[in-house]
């Protein structure tokens, strides 16, 4: 059994990135992240507090732009288009959730589409559903990275991904999908869970239940990437029984230092992407 090491891997990418970043800084051309956070969540504020951290680290510019519950869903859409607009900006981010008396996808689907670092927008879920990639969301992207990392075999494999929510499950089944595997995507009605989980030469699990996934559910020899991110009692657990589960696998994700990790660096990625791609397309026009 080997544990794959989320933390390892990002400084990885991220020495790759910073040389990226300061290639463009020798063009005076600084990569930048307009972040929207709307109202006091205490995990979103520790979320963004910490994407900004990387991004100083790294030299983007973030951006933060706080509403609260008082505002309306009109002057956060036009902090949107603002940022659409901004020269200086090349991805966007609106921290998820939003307070619930404001309709999130309405709000995401006036992010431009080459600005939707976070690939959340219907755009890039129509490119990654029809096989042609753009912008895929940071949590699907940062564990394709890890899987690719450690050369485990994707074509071919079957992909059990437990948990179908928008941010992980189903674009994960679909970009494993798109490199050949055969997925079965499960949810909370899906009969006879274990017995599908059984199956999996991949199993990856994002439901937000701690330890939920035991051995039972395991194969042996099974690659095991854990998602969840559970606090309880303070502490923090994956949707994977770790103890129980990791001495059966071939690989496994530990929590926390697994995936978590692997998400923020992801985004950073998104956003030095599609600064270079609207500097190659000014620099084609001109
Ligand atoms: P979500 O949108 O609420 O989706 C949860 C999914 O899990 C749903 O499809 C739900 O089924 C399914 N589910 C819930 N309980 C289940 C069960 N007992 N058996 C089978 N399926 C079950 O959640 P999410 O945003 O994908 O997040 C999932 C977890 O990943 C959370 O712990 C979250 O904190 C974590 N997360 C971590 C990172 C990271 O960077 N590490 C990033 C994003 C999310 P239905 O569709 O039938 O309701």
């Amino acid at each position: 059994m080997k544990i794959i090491d989320g933390k390892l891997i990002a400084v990885e990418i991220q020495n790759k990135l910073k040389l990226r970043i300061d290639e463009l800084k020798k063009k005076n051309i600084t990569p930048g992240l307009g972040i929207i956070l709307v109202g006091n969540d205490p995990a979103s504020e520790i979320y963004v507090r910490n994407k900004m951290r990387v991004c100083s680290e790294l030299g983007v510019n973030a951006v933060l732009c706080r509403f609260n519950e008082e505002n309306t869903e009109e002057e956060i859409i036009k902090q949107i288009e603002e940022f659409n607009q901004n020269e200086e900006i090349d991805g966007i981010l609106v921290q998820s959730p939003l307070p619930s008396k404001f309709a999130e996808e309405k709000i995401i689907s006036h992010v431009s589409p080459l600005k939707d670092v976070d690939g959340f927008g219907i755009y890039n879920l129509g490119a990654l559903l029809s096989n042609q990639e753009k912008i895929i969301a940071a949590t699907p992207l940062g564990i394709l990275k890890m899987l690719e990392h450690e050369n485990i075999r994707i074509e071919g494999s079957h992909v059990v991904v437990v948990g179908a929510g928008l941010i992980v499950g189903r674009p994960m089944a679909v970009l494993l999908l798109n490199r050949g595997a055969t997925v079965t995507l499960a949810h909370s009605k899906t009969q006879n869970l274990k017995e599908i989980t059984r199956q999996a030469d991949i199993l990856i699990v994002a439901i937000g239940d701690a330890r939920f996934i035991t051995d039972e559910y395991v194969k042996d020899g099974a690659v095991v990437i854990d998602v969840g991110t559970n606090r309880v009692d303070g502490k923090l657990y994956g949707d994977v029984d770790f103890l129980s589960v990791a001495p059966k696998t071939s690989y496994i994700t530990p929590v926390p230092g697994g995936v978590g990790p692997m998400t923020i660096i992801m985004l950073i990625q998104n956003v030095v992407d599609a600064c270079e791609r609207k500097r190659d397309e000014n620099g084609s026009k001109n």
